[in-house]
């Protein structure tokens, strides 16, 4: 069976990126989201084990001891890990794994994952990123004024991933992330065996 790659999708929050994920996870065969362990509050209609695993300190630092994350970080004052497991149990099933995560997480999952592919969304313009916040209406008025202020650095490092896309309009952003992801499977190395096999006749 083939080894699937890893897509990280990252983007200040507020451009969209959950539902671009969710959307393309719906339309793209073969893909699975890794779900990330995290240290926060669940919020509510999230479920646990679906949209996190939620758990505590103590655990987060053990799974940290033993080595159990390809990257952790912190994100507003809560822990967020990506479980080593997890993504191991999707790429050898032949499957791709999608990674919903930081941008700092993103970097950190390169430098483990070379061929790892990262994309990274940006909303149209500040106003929107703006409006897209205060209309979520989830967090308090400190975390938004934090995500805000985070966004413009955020966005200034999304500069260095692979892929850029803008969420103008959630559609179009969704076929273009799909877009990345099919052209990917095209790629020489992932098509090498299929073309040699032609080749024999
Ligand atoms: P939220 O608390 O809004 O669900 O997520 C906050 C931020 O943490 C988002 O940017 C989200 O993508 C990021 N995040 C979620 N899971 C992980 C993870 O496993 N690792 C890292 N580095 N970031 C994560």
């Amino acid at each position: 069976m083939g080894r699937g790659d890893v897509f990280v999708i990252s983007a200040p929050s507020g451009s969209g990126k959950t539902t671009i994920c969710r959307r393309l996870l719906d339309r793209v065969e073969d893909l699975e989201l890794s779900i990330s362990y995290t240290t926060r509050e669940m919020k509510p209609g999230e479920v646990d084990g679906k949209d996190y695993y939620f758990i505590d300190a103590e655990k987060f630092d053990k799974m940290v001891d033993l080595k159990e994350f390809v990257e952790f970080a912190s994100v507003y004052g809560n822990r967020y890990g990506t479980s080593r497991e997890m993504v191991r149990s999707i790429v050898s099933r032949g499957l791709d794994a999608v990674l919903e995560i930081d941008i700092q997480g993103g970097r950190k999952v390169k430098e483990a994952l070379p061929e790892a592919v990262l994309v990274g969304i940006f909303p149209p313009d500040w106003g929107t990123l703006t409006r897209r916040l205060v209309g979520r209406g989830r967090d308090s008025m400190e975390e938004m004024e934090a995500r805000l202020n985070a966004a413009g650095a955020e966005m200034r490092e999304l500069l260095s991933y692979d892929y850029l896309v803008v969420n103008e309009e959630l559609e179009k952003a969704v076929t273009q992330v799909e877009w990345i992801v099919r052209a990917h499977r095209l790629r020489r190395d992932r098509m090498l065996g299929r073309a040699q096999k032609i080749l024999m006749r």
